[in-house]
């Protein structure tokens, strides 16, 4: 083993994704010395722009900035490092077999306009249960930024928390508080057929929702994302905000890479950590793959929590139950990739010709809610549905510095697909996926097929091994109400500290969890920082 130089820093973040490079940010702002290794060359883990055909490129993972804290990006001052996000309006638009698309605006009153024309007594009870949506998503966005209370607190600031968080449910009417209730533990299809008589407008509805789920729309815990999807996002805190980035979602995580170089953190790529080194209970350093040591006072773990505790860290550091517990995160899949570089842009049936390349953008495919719970149970028991739900992304209309002319980039989100194959490998099945994509956007938009110039196809094993997700899933374990607030990333340590003193996880399995959010970053940061300010790591290394 080499021992890199003997510097100590006060922090060493493992992972560049967009959690890891937030963290990275609060930390060196608040004047620790701070180093982030990432094992891949490029830094934004699955937030990246990545060149898919000479020229072309393309938001190869995630697609569509939804979430990403409104405080992250001007704390960050992401817009003065070239973060630019255009609303996507509309922000959802789904073609029926019959011809019709359906388009899902930013102003409320176009939607209606547009549902009326299916159902007016739907288009009605839109307004309703959206105004009760928003109510209720404002009770949950506080504690997106912070972490979940401590229950088994025993301290005075712990209690007075405790108190705060009671105090913001003070104005909770009973009926809104059962509505609460059941949104969390509901399901998403028994929440569309109570209210809506129309199946294209259930369809709508599922087209925005369950993303990276397991589970089809039937299974409780899944109306849960009606709410996750209006927590208000962008620059300028808009509810239900979806956005464009320019330059693709790596021009997020390029930002945040430019601003934690301002603050002076050391970032360095092709450096995979092999090794979370601690001793009798406490973080001390990391190893590198090549055997390179290098010391530190705080390590916070950007991988998730799996590759975290089972991989990186000596299970004998660590209580057995929590291992246990690590090991029953529920992961494995369902989601995928297809990437393309096109020819000639996609014609979908229906667009109207007046439509401008920015409403040309996106397109949901998908089935309806009981075809989406077939497809949930084949993915289930290995196999790899015929019908797939796919959400298509026409990028180089949002953003056509993204390919040189006469070139095209459409990215497709495929959901359901299993992490485990009941018949063969993923390796050997890759291109099937692949073809199976193509044939389901040909149904909608036959031009596509014969225009394709390159496919990149991003299985659950890719993801894994390229982004170094655990099992493929994009979360870094599933958003159900069993691993979520309290739960996250497994009961009892939801505070971002671990069992081992010094460490702490900054990613997506830690609260509030997935999604490019850079919650997870903030909230593993600051507390690190409560606990550094109360002097607990400022001893010399021995
Ligand atoms: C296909 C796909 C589509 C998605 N679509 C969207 C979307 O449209 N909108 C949205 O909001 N979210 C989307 N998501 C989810 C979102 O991208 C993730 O939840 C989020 O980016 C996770 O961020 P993170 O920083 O916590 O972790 P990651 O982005 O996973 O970053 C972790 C980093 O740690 C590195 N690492 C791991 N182990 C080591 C090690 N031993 N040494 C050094 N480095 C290590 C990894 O290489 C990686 O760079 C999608 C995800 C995927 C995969």
């Amino acid at each position: 083993m080499s021992c890199a130089a003997n510097r100590v820093y006060d922090a060493i973040i493992v992972g560049a994704g967009h959690n890891g490079l937030a963290a990275a940010c609060y930390l060196a702002r608040a004047g620790l010395s701070t180093l982030v290794l990432e094992r891949r060359d490029i830094v934004g883990g699955c937030c990246v722009t990545e060149e898919i055909a000479p020229g072309c490129r393309a938001s190869t993972t995630s697609y569509i900035a939804s979430m990403l804290r409104p405080e992250v990006i001007r704390d960050l001052k992401l817009g003065e490092h070239g973060l630019r996000m255009v609303p996507c309006d509309p922000a959802l638009q789904v073609p029926f077999p019959d011809g019709q698309l359906v388009s899902w605006w930013a102003d409320r009153e176009r939607v209606v306009a547009e549902l009326r024309k299916i159902s007016s007594k739907d288009a009605e009870t839109f307004v309703r249960v959206d105004d009760q949506l928003k109510k209720l998503a404002r009770y949950l966005q506080p504690f997106f930024l912070e972490p979940p209370p401590d229950i088994d607190t025993k301290s005075l600031s712990g209690w007075s928390y405790l108190l705060r968080v009671g105090k913001r449910f003070r104005g909770i009417s009973s009926a809104e508080l059962s509505q609460l209730v059941s949104f969390l533990t509901g399901s998403l299809g028994d929440f569309l057929d109570r209210n809506y008589e129309s199946e294209k407008v259930k369809t709508l509805f599922l087209a925005n929702n369950i993303y990276g789920k397991h589970g089809g729309p039937y299974q409780p815990g899944t109306a849960l994302g009606l709410l996750f999807h209006l927590l208000s996002g962008g620059a300028d805190e808009l509810q239900g905000f979806y956005g464009h980035v320019m330059g693709g979602m790596g021009a997020i995580t390029e930002a945040m890479a430019s601003a934690a170089r301002g603050f002076g953190v050391e970032i360095r790529t092709s450096a995979p950590v092999a090794q979370i080194d601690s001793r009798h209970g406490r973080a001390r350093g990391v190893v590198l793959e090549d055997g390179t040591e290098i010391r530190t006072r705080l390590v916070l773990s950007n991988a998730d929590p799996k590759r975290t505790f089972l991989k990186l860290v000596s299970e004998s550091e660590l209580p057995a139950d929590f291992v246990h517990a690590i090991r029953g995160i529920k992961m494995d899949g369902p989601c995928a990739k297809v990437n393309m570089v096109l020819s000639e842009e996609p014609r979908f049936t229906g667009t109207p010709a007046n439509y401008d390349p920015q409403q040309r953008s996106l397109f949901t495919l998908v089935p309806s809610l009981e075809f989406a719970e077939r497809c949930y149970d084949i993915a289930k028991f290995g196999e790899i549905p015929e019908q797939l739900w796919v959400d298509c992304v026409i990028g180089s209309n949002a953003d056509p510095s993204l390919v040189p002319p006469g070139r095209h980039v459409m990215t497709c989100f495929v959901q359901y697909v299993p992490y485990k194959l009941r018949h063969g490998t993923w390796d050997e099945n890759r291109e099937l996926l692949g073809d199976r994509v193509v044939k389901k956007i040909a149904e909608y938009a036959p031009n596509v097929a014969q225009a394709i110039v390159a496919r990149q196809v991003l299985t659950p094993l890719d993801l894994e091994r390229t982004y170094g997700l655990t099992e493929g899933n994009i979360f870094h374990g599933e958003l159900n109400l069993e691993q979520l607030f309290f739960n996250r990333p497994v009961a009892g340590w939801s505070q971002y500290r671990t069992p081992i003193a010094g460490l702490y996880l900054c990613g997506a399995g830690a609260h509030p969890g997935g999604g490019v959010t850079g919650a997870p970053g903030h909230n593993a940061a600051h507390q690190a920082l409560r606990d550094w300010k109360r002097g607990k790591f400022k001893e010399a290394m021995a």
